[in-house]
């Protein structure tokens, strides 16, 4: 098996070819069968189109080691946690897809191109209809796999468009395909853990290689400490107001399952960019400078009395 890397971008039968690596599956002389890292199907090729295209390249042990790992199926998973009971039934379905969604793609860079404007352009052409290229359009990219080519923070737009076929994501969208199925599985756990969430089958816990079954009531909103709860989310439908949405402890750390859990859309906007640790800061920073009545004091020495606790320990 060879590495190779696509020397420009380009759209290959319909399909758009990042700069990632890529490994050669088989070749019989005649017909070059190579596998992108972004991508689930190999592409087929003759070997003249395949030299024009790649040249040889030699990735990094991180890439090599996560080259082949297969996606957690999302069948599998909903096999596997069987039927819901009718009071959660609907959220439970939906969450297993925002599951997959949030853990599998990323949410494209906001310079790129919406892809239903792409799609369009694509219609546009096959029609002749118009004279635009593919080449000569924004960055491509609405919401592709996790494992994408990622486009750096200070990307210049005019640069970066001058490269054929611009797309990918931004870093801090990015996770290895071995970390987005521990992204998957910390999601679906951490579900079960919500206020109202059906219990776990026997077989969705030995699928996900959990110890103990998550128990209802115990997943917890790390900005305000208070339970999630299947109900309000189940509200959300309908109020069109989104209850939670998927936060980081640490924003700069990006995308990994020891950094993500599902927390209340307030909370995460309160949040912002900042980690816990900036946050705590600026509270003790606000309340070093503050005076407070006497309510307020109450309020605040069962707190000041865990942090001295933890501080020592
Ligand atoms: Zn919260």
């Amino acid at each position: 098996m060879s590495f190779v890397f696509p020397k420009k971008r380009f759209v290959f039968r319909g399909v758009i070819v990042a700069k990632v690596a890529g490994k050669v599956v088989s070749n019989d002389g005649a017909t070059v069968k190579v596998k992108m890292y972004d991508l689930s199907k190999p592409l087929t090729m003759t070997v003249a189109e395949f030299d024009e295209r790649f040249a040889p390249y030699e990735p990094s042990p991180e890439v090599i080691a996560d080259f082949d790992v297969v996606p957690i199926s999302k069948s599998a998973i909903v096999k596997a946690a069987g039927a819901f009971p009718e009071s959660s039934a609907t959220v439970m379905e939906k969450m297993f897809d925002k599951s997959h969604m949030d853990a599998f793609m990323a949410a494209g860079n906001t310079k790129n191109c919406p892809i239903d404007k792409y799609d369009k352009l694509i219609a546009a052409r096959a029609t002749a209809t118009t004279t635009a290229t593919l080449e000569s359009f924004s960055p491509q990219c609405n919401r592709r796999a996790r494992n994408s080519a990622v486009i750096p923070a200070d990307f210049d737009v005019v640069e970066f468009q001058k490269d054929p076929l611009p797309i990918g994501i931004d870093a801090h969208e990015f996770a290895r395909k071995a970390e987005q199925n521990a992204i998957y599985k910390a999601l679906i756990t951490q579900l079960y853990g919500f206020q109202g969430a059906p219990p776990m089958t026997d077989a969705l816990q030995t699928l996900l290689g959990l110890a103990e079954k998550p128990v209802a009531g115990t997943h917890i909103c790390k900005y305000c400490c208070k339970p999630m709860e299947i109900e309000k989310v189940a509200q959300e439908y309908k109020a069109k107001v989104h209850y939670l949405n998927l936060c980081h402890d640490d924003p700069k750390r990006g995308t990994r399952a020891d950094n993500l859990y599902w927390g209340h859309t307030t909370c995460n906007r309160e949040q912002g960019g900042c980690s816990t640790f900036e946050r705590v800061m600026q509270g003790l920073q606000l309340g070093a400078r503050a005076t407070f009545t006497e309510a307020e004091k109450a309020a605040l020495w069962p707190l000041v009395n865990v942090l001295a606790a933890s501080l020592q320990a």
